[in-house]
């Protein structure tokens, strides 16, 4: 069913000064039913009168003219408010899902058809996603000029939002890391969501190229995330800047960042990654003016709709390849050069920019901790009959246990085997042509442990989730991929976490950090104790848009 209602497009102050209209008409297509709410299979608004905490009827869905009954002005009207967000995020799930990015249904991270969407929260400035609630809630505040700011008006933040619920169906173990970088990779993937989700933007691509002079390299609507909640919120500028020098090098002191902070630490990988992109769309640019002999300005709109599409495919198809448990940058720069290196082993140039930023910025030692391995062939995986590895727990199991060496699990180590995933991802090869390119991939996971810091309440040692990533090819059983987690080099930024979170009060003991009714206390971190032992649990719950 086919459906078009209107969002936003853009902050509405931003919108106005750059001289475009806030909102667009969407077409939302795929769903099996529309109902009032708005309600779906997959999503369902939920929108509480703020006086008696009454849910409303919701906005009514017109199937004879197959729109839900809502008008684009005004935009705080509690119609608008509830399809924008709707939309918003449909729309963000729908580029996930789309052939050549992870080209398969998404999967909540949690039990349950729905993700629940609350456009109207309640007063703060802030907005969240939240596994245990199911849910993604969005807050206004007062502006400095006394103003009401919706964060569900932002198209930034609403699929930043979207963002988290999406990865954490990919990578649920991220939502319980402590190590500080898989946080960040958390915030950071958010961010860039809601980049990709802005470049996919008709009128907001030419807006910025027209006043750029067709440039993305300096700080536009793109390169800033949720400038309208930042400027409210009376900070000179956006929330967060993609154009930036942060590192973790530790001898740039100017831009080192603190790397126990997730929301400034997500920068540097943003930070890296979008000026991988702006090297591709300044080299698409020079190509595209040449074999059409215009110039670059004029060639600059096709370059960054393509460039941006290029980059989706690197960035996102990347989080299928991610090892479970503890996740460093280090290891989503190596899957990123996995996927791309297995289908364009010709095409180095983007996977050299990706090394030099991340090693110039502290995020890997050297060029060869970026190196993975070429597809290869095992006589274990050719003899495999995918679709029962796939279907049988048991049958996977069976495979790992008699293959720990090439999983890398560590012998008599306790491990488990994640579900399965069969994917088809559409491929653009040499010479345009298009393939789909069907995997197997594969998880697996066991508890690694290791020492505490000294003197807190801490127990002596902690367990932490790592594992390993096998993607191998339905078609030729060669392994495409085998990527393990790098986790043994974060030690010491997971003690710099624990330590922060535990001055900051939010991290208590499980007995103390969920209410007599057994929910999780809003911002409280569980830290399981059994004897000398300890795991956390939910740490993803500190990453709200405006930060701790
Ligand atoms: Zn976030």
């Amino acid at each position: 069913m086919k459906i078009r209602i209107p969002i936003m497009v853009q902050d509405q102050t931003i919108a106005s000064q750059k001289g475009m209209r806030p909102t667009e008409e969407c077409t939302l297509e795929g769903e099996r039913f529309f109902l009032d709410g708005p309600v779906t299979e997959r999503l369902a608004v939920l929108d509480f009168d703020p006086k008696t905490g009454e849910l409303s009827q919701g906005t009514h869905f017109n199937a004879a003219e197959a729109t839900y009954e809502v008008e684009a002005e005004p935009l705080d009207s509690p119609d608008f408010l509830r399809t924008n967000a709707f939309g918003t995020v449909l729309k963000t799930m729908y580029m996930f899902e789309e052939g050549d990015t992870l080209g398969r249904p998404l999967d909540w991270g949690f039990d349950g058809p729905q993700l629940l969407i609350v456009p109207a929260a309640g007063e703060w400035a802030n907005a969240f996603y939240e596994r245990e609630a199911r849910c993604l809630q969005f807050f206004y505040f007062q502006s400095q000029e006394g103003q009401r700011v919706y964060t569900s008006l932002s198209h930034d933040i609403v699929s930043h939002e979207t963002g988290h619920a999406i990865l954490d169906g990919i990578a649920p173990d991220l939502y319980h890391a402590i190590t500080p970088q898989s946080l960040a990779l958390h915030e950071g993937i958010a961010d860039l969501v809601a980049l990709v989700m802005a470049f996919r933007n008709d009128t907001l691509r030419k807006t910025v190229l027209d006043q750029t002079g067709g440039s993305i390299e300096n700080i536009t609507a793109f390169s800033s995330v949720a400038e309208e909640f930042g400027r409210a919120q009376g900070k000179p500028d956006a929330l967060r800047q993609f154009v930036n020098e942060k590192t973790l090098d530790p001898n740039d002191t100017d831009n080192l960042v603190d790397v126990a902070e997730p929301h400034d630490l997500c920068q540097v990988l943003t930070g890296a990654l979008y000026s991988v992109m702006v090297k591709i769309h300044d080299t698409l640019k020079r190509r595209f003016a040449q074999q059409d002999k215009t110039t670059e300005f004029s060639a600059s709109g096709k370059a960054l709709f393509v460039g941006a599409e290029r980059f989706k495919r690197m960035i996102f198809r990347a989080l299928d390849y991610l090892p479970p448990g503890e996740i460093s940058f280090a290891d989503y720069g190596r899957a990123i050069i996995a996927s791309d290196q297995a289908s364009h082993p010709q095409a180095t140039q983007g996977r050299e920019w990706l090394r030099e930023e991340f090693v110039r910025r502290g995020m890997a030692r050297n060029l060869m901790a970026l190196e993975v391995e070429e597809p290869f062939e095992h006589p274990a995986v050719a003899e495999l009959d995918l679709q029962t590895l796939v279907d049988s727990d048991w049958a996977a199991y069976d495979f790992a246990n008699r293959n720990r060496r090439l999983l890398r699990i560590p012998p008599h180590f306790a491990f488990r085997v994640r579900p399965r995933l069969d994917t088809s991802k559409t491929y653009y090869l040499r010479g345009g042509v298009k393939k789909s390119i069907r995997e197997c991939i594969f998880k697996v996971s066991w508890d690694a442990i290791e020492p505490n810091p000294p003197g807190s309440w801490f127990p002596a040692k902690r367990q932490i989730t790592v594992g390993t990533m096998l993607a191998i090819d339905w078609e030729t059983k060669k392994v495409r991929a085998r990527l393990t987690s790098g986790w043994e080099e974060q030690r010491d930024d997971r003690d710099a976490l624990l330590k922060r979170l535990d001055e900051k009060g939010v991290l208590l003991p499980a007995a103390l950090s969920t209410a007599p009714d057994g929910t999780p206390l809003r911002g409280a971190i569980k830290a399981e104790l059994a004897g000398d032992l300890m795991r956390v649990r939910g740490t993803a719950r500190t990453l709200h848009i405006a930060g701790t």
